[in-house]
């Protein structure tokens, strides 16, 4: 990877740091509601302490870069959700070795493995009231964009919008998968964290790579 491309992908990864420590409390609070209000702490420390350890190794490829960035993820993770997170991005990752420009379908792929990563890890469906709930959406629309011929542009307007819609209709979900299981019935009402992250973690990569 050109050494342009290292400091673009190490800008993307510190943005995303910055959004998840600017919507720390935020995240904390929502799990508290349903869980043990640490989502926004540990994720937003997971991401930086993964961002540190990657130090510079220039000559990592985006794909490799998203590899590597994921395998401290799962390091440093603690939680449930680093082993989810940085699984989605060793699967994206894998996807996109060798690439220097990502096209419509290179998103589209990346973001698909991703969810397939979460779900082999994390055994849950969409519907369950999880991460998959904002991640499957943005999946499922980059893929009509792909068959519509939309320009990435469009594309990735319409996978943050879908990402978004999907973290809300958590709200009236009962959440089956993880801590917040227990509590049944109960979370109903309550947006999920692990979704509000996901989509936040998106949508700062989609409005990132957009000016790339
Ligand atoms: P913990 O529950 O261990 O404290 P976090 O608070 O960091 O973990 O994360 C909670 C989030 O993890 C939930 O909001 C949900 O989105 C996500 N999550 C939990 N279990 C799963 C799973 N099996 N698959 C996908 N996402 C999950
Ligand atoms: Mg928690």
């Amino acid at each position: 990877m050109s050494r342009k491309t290292y400091i673009k992908m190490k800008n993307l990864f510190k943005r995303i740091v910055q959004k998840l420590e600017k919507e720390k409390a935020y995240l904390n609070r929502l799990d508290a509601n349903i869980g043990d209000g640490d989502h926004g702490r540990t994720i937003a420390t997971s991401f930086r302490k993964a961002l540190e350890k990657l130090g510079s190794k220039e000559n990592l490829d985006i794909g490799v870069f998203l590899e590597e960035m994921g395998r401290n993820l799962v390091f440093f993770g603690g939680a449930a959700t680093g082993p989810l997170f940085g699984t989605a991005f060793v699967e994206a990752g894998k996807t996109l070795e060798g690439k220097e420009t990502i096209f419509l379908e290179d998103w589209t792929k990346a973001l698909e493995n991703a969810e397939k990563g979460i779900k082999r890890i994390g055994k849950a469906k969409v519907g369950e009231k999880t991460m998959l709930d904002a991640i499957h959406p943005a999946v499922l629309s980059l893929k009509e964009s792909l068959s519509g011929n939309d320009s990435l542009k469009k594309a990735l307007k319409k996978a943050g919008q879908s990402a978004q819609k999907g973290m809300e209709s958590t709200k009236d979900l009962i959440s089956k998968k993880g801590r917040s299981s227990r509590l049944g019935e109960r979370t109903k009402g309550h947006i999920d964290p692990g979704a509000t992250s996901s989509y936040f973690i998106l949508v700062t990569i989609i409005k990132t790579c957009k000016k790339f």
